[in-house]
C-alpha cells in the first residue's frame, strides 16, 4: 500500500486525515468512516488503507487500487458532532469540509455507515448516471448478507451522500451494513461494498468500449 497520510482540515482542535494514493488521471473515489462514532465504521475505513483484510478481498483491491486515484478518511467526523450528516447544506456549507469539494468531484463517492438497530444489509444511492452501481453490488452482497428493504426511499437532506452529489460526484452512495450482527462481520460487508462499487465502476467504465 502506498498510501500517504495528510492533515486535510481541522475542526474545534482536531485534525482529519486523509490517505491518498494519487494516480493523476485516473478516475477519483472518495471513502469516508465514522461519521457515526458507535456505528464503528473507521475500522472498514482503515482496513481499506492498512491492507488488513482478508487475502481474497486484498487481491482485488490491490488491482483497483493501481486503477484509481484514491482519498479516504476513515474519520470524518472526529468531534463526534451527532447531526453532522443533516449539516451539510446549501446554505450554511462548513469551511471544515470545504476539502471535500476541493478534492472532488469523484467519479465514485461512499460513505460508510452501520445500522446498529438493523441485521439487513442496505445502501443509498443518488446519481448522475443512468446505470446503477447499487444494484450491481446488492447482488454480489445478496450472496453472504441479507438485504434489508429501505434502499428506495432516500429523502434525507444535508447528508453527505447529497453533498457529493450536489457538488457533482457521478456516483454517491451510503453504505448501511448489518450493524446488530457481529462486528467483524459488519466491518467486512462494507469493506467488500467498498471493492465491489469500485470494480462496478471501472466496468460500467470500461463497458463502451467493448459493445
Ligand atoms: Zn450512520
Amino acid at each position: 500500500m502506498k498510501f500517504k497520510k495528510e492533515k486535510a482540515s481541522e475542526i474545534n482542535g482536531k485534525p482529519i486525515f486523509m490517505y491518498v494514493n494519487r494516480m493523476e488521471g485516473y478516475p477519483k473515489v472518495f471513502v469516508s468512516g465514522g461519521m457515526h462514532k458507535y456505528e464503528n465504521t473507521k475500522r472498514s475505513a482503515m482496513s481499506l488503507i492498512t491492507g488488513k483484510m482478508s487475502l481474497c478481498e486484498l487481491n482485488l483491491f490491490n488491482d483497483l487500487y493501481n486503477n484509481l486515484d484514491l482519498y479516504i478518511v476513515p474519520d470524518i467526523n472526529p468531534i463526534n458532532y451527532a447531526g453532522l450528516n443533516r449539516s451539510f447544506l446549501p446554505e450554511k456549507e462548513f469551511r471544515e469540509y470545504k476539502f471535500i469539494e476541493d478534492t472532488g468531484p469523484f467519479s465514485l463517492a461512499l460513505d460508510l455507515h452501520a445500522d446498529v438497530e438493523d441485521e439487513t444489509f442496505y445502501m443509498y444511492e443518488r446519481r448522475h448516471s443512468n446505470r446503477s452501481i447499487m444494484r450491481h453490488v446488492m447482488r454480489r452482497i445478496k450472496k453472504f448478507s441479507d438485504i434489508g428493504e429501505k434502499q428506495n426511499n432516500h429523502k434525507n437532506e444535508g447528508t453527505l451522500e447529497e453533498h457529493h452529489w450536489r457538488k457533482g460526484t457521478t456516483w454517491s452512495i451510503t453504505t448501511e451494513a448489518p450493524g446488530k450482527c457481529e462486528k467483524s462481520f459488519s466491518d467486512m460487508v462494507n469493506t467488500m461494498t467498498v471493492l465491489y462499487a469500485m470494480e462496478t465502476f471501472l466496468w460500467i467504465n470500461k463497458a463502451p468500449d467493448s459493445q
